[in-house]
């Protein structure tokens, strides 16, 4: 496991992240299912399908957490591509290097630490890029979108799944009970956690909307982006190419 790159600033953000997923990284993968009653799952799938991932290729699953959609890339790109996890969080990418390598997902796949915000990569180095569930929580966002621009290859796409906004007005409203009043009770009740799964509620109300993020893509430099909204907006995926 390469934990050499780039240096993380301390800042009031970062520390409340890593307090997080410290504390959340050893049950991430089962309140994933449970929390979202396995449909990340379905998300996942079609962030890999749009993808557009072949053999060979250099992929970068950035906030790549416990490793599913590096676990699925990896399988994609076969034994001539890598990919690698990146993580600002060392707990949660111990847990997805154990749990790939028991899953003999091995031979392809690098492991390093690193802030979004500054990429410890050289430029033109990935065909595609992802983050999953993971801009929300960087504090730059405008800088980890130039940075992902800057490690792509021309021709390169980025994938940001996200939470986003929910379109249909009553299920927004189920939507926002469910994430303020059961999520953190859940949390607390699984993984005795109430805090965390707080701080996943109101992560998911400040983040920005379909059309904003989409814009901050083009301002980050990306030639074109574009997005679509799974499950009525609950999640979103966008888009973005480097030409
Ligand atoms: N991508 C995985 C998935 O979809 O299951 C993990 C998502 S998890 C909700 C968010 C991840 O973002 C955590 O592993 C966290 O450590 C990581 N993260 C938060 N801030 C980050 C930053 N500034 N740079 C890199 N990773 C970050």
């Amino acid at each position: 496991i390469d934990f050499g790159f780039a240096e993380v600033p301390l800042e009031e953000k970062v520390k409340k992240v890593k307090g997080v997923f410290d504390s959340v990284a050893g049950n991430y993968d089962i309140m994933n299912d449970v929390m979202s009653m396995g449909i990340h799952r379905v998300w996942k799938r079609k962030t890999i399908e749009l993808s557009g991932v072949r053999p060979g290729n250099t992929v970068l699953d950035l906030a790549g957490g416990t490793g599913d959609l590096t676990k699925a890339f990896a399988k994609r790109v076969g034994k001539d591509g890598k990919v690698v996890l990146a993580d600002i969080n060392e707990s949660m990418v111990r847990v997805g290097r154990d749990r790939l390598i028991n899953e003999g997902i091995v031979g392809n796949v690098d492991y390093t630490i690193t802030n979004a915000e500054a990429l410890g990569f050289p430029d033109n180095t990935f065909d595609v890029a992802t983050i999953a569930f993971g801009l929300r929580n960087v504090t730059n966002k405008d800088k980890a979108l130039e940075e992902l621009y800057r490690v792509l290859k021309p021709g390169g796409q980025l994938m940001v799944l996200e939470f986003s906004k929910v379109t249909q007005p009553m299920l927004a409203k189920l939507y926002d009970f469910y994430s303020f009043n059961i999520l953190p009770k859940m949390g607390k009740f699984i993984a005795d956690d109430e805090a965390s799964y707080q701080y996943l509620a109101e992560s998911i109300r400040m983040h920005p909307d379909q059309e904003t993020l989409k814009q901050m893509m083009l301002d980050a430099g990306f030639d074109k982006a574009e997005y679509i909204n799974m499950s009525e907006g609950i999640v979103a995926l966008h888009r973005s190419w480097k030409f």
